[in-house]
């Protein structure tokens, strides 16, 4: 389980970076998922939630 940046959707505004820097970060105006998985990750329902773009989704990875 981990989750993903649906780029078309990301606005850039740099929230989950501040939210979870464990995980996100903002360059170019784009989000980047550099923690896939959530084991390592305190705050990723947060950021999931406060996008305000929605672009941020679960995803299985197999
Ligand atoms: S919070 Fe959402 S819109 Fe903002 S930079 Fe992150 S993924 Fe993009």
């Amino acid at each position: 389980m981990g989750f993903k940046i649906e780029e078309k959707k990301c606005i850039g505004c740099g929230l989950c970076q501040t939210i979870c820097p464990e995980c996100f970060v903002v360059k170019n105006g784009l989000a980047k998922v550099i923690n896939f998985e959530l084991k390592n990750c305190c705050n990723f329902k947060e950021v999931v939630e406060n996008c305000p773009c929605k672009a941020i989704k679960f995803e299985n990875k197999n």
